[in-house]
């Protein structure tokens, strides 16, 4: 079998489309122009990278884009006292504190200053609860596409078995609660898993948040099993330079996997897209308005 494979580019251009369109009508019929506050500290060059690329996407869909960055020395008194000033700004529907932050400053603390309602990461602790719980939240937005792309490629995901591969809060745990939200039967498995490959082979989805190059080979893909690849590892090239690649042994888990996501260009635009689909979601829920179709979980 030679998997389908699964276009996060073009899906991601798809999600960006529908939330123009929102964005347009919210302006038309309400006013309203969703805004989406990014908050950097100091001057970590991924980071930046992903803070610039946020800052360019948000405008092209027609939402306020607030950046403000931040000495690497900025106290937490000061950054938490712009988390306040921004949880009142009624202009700001979303918030985000781009990860990780410099040593002398708690990300805990930090993120659950955040009011919830513009909480656009899903990372409080509040929409953790809601998540858990079943109960409306913001979705973090890695998991979020993940989602979508199951969705859109199986339409119900009801009875399938799903694996985990990873338990971070920001992907691992997310998605198994989203995956049993959509009723699969979900395991988490982890770098303490007993017979991983054996675990693997069960899957009927396996989603993979590791950060270790290709760890997953195709003998442990259960033929046409949907593989989706978190992983973003830049490994060394025998001819020189570096490339990305995933959690998965793309080659090997393709000719076995029904449908797989590649990397790049699969989970990882993704995650943006849904960043923005989150920050009009807020401002609709801040609105009392009916939230965009398809662009929540
Ligand atoms: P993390 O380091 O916080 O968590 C990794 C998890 O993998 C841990 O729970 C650990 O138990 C598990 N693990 C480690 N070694 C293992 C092993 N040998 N077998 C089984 N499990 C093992 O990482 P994270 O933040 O969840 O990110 C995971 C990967 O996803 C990274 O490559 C990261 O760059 C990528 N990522 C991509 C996006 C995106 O937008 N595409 C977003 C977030 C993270």
């Amino acid at each position: 079998m030679t998997a389908i494979v699964i276009d996060g580019k073009a899906f991601a251009a798809k999600v960006r489309g529908q939330v123009a369109e929102h964005v347009s009508r919210l302006k038309d019929e309400h006013g309203l122009v969703p805004g989406l506050a990014v908050v950097l500290v100091g001057e970590d060059p991924a980071s930046q990278v992903y803070v610039r690329n946020k800052g360019k996407q948000t405008v092209e869909v027609g939402m306020a884009s607030f950046e403000h960055k931040l000495d690497v020395t900025t106290s937490e008194a000061d950054l938490l006292a712009l988390i306040d000033r921004l949880n009142a700004d009624p202009n700001v529907h979303g918030i985000l504190v781009q990860l990780p932050l410099p040593d002398h400053l708690d990300s805990d603390l930090v993120i659950n200053s955040i009011d919830p309602a513009k909480d656009v990461d899903g990372f409080h602790i509040s929409n953790v609860g809601l998540l858990g719980t079943g109960q409306r939240s913001m979705v973090p937005c890695t998991p979020l596409g993940c989602l979508m792309m199951l969705r859109d490629h199986h339409g119900s995901l009801s009875g399938m078995n799903a694996v985990v591969i990873g338990r971070s809060n920001i992907v691992g745990k997310p998605m198994a609660q989203l995956l049993l939200g959509d009723s699969c039967t979900v395991t988490i498995a982890h770098s303490r898993t007993a017979d991983l490959p054996g675990v693997v082979r069960q899957a009927d989805i396996v989603v993979a948040a590791v950060g270790r190059p290709q760890m997953v080979p195709g003998d442990w893909i259960k033929p046409g099993a949907t593989v989706i690849d978190v992983g973003i590892n830049r490994i060394e090239k025998p001819e020189g330079g570096t490339r990305l690649v995933g959690d998965v042994d793309y080659a090997g888990c393709a000719a076995v996997a029904g449908a797989i996501t590649p990397v790049p260009g699969g989970v990882g635009p993704m995650t943006i897209a849904c960043l923005l689909a989150n920050t009009v979601t807020a401002c609709c829920r801040a609105n009392g308005l009916a939230e965009p179709q398809g662009l929540t979980a």
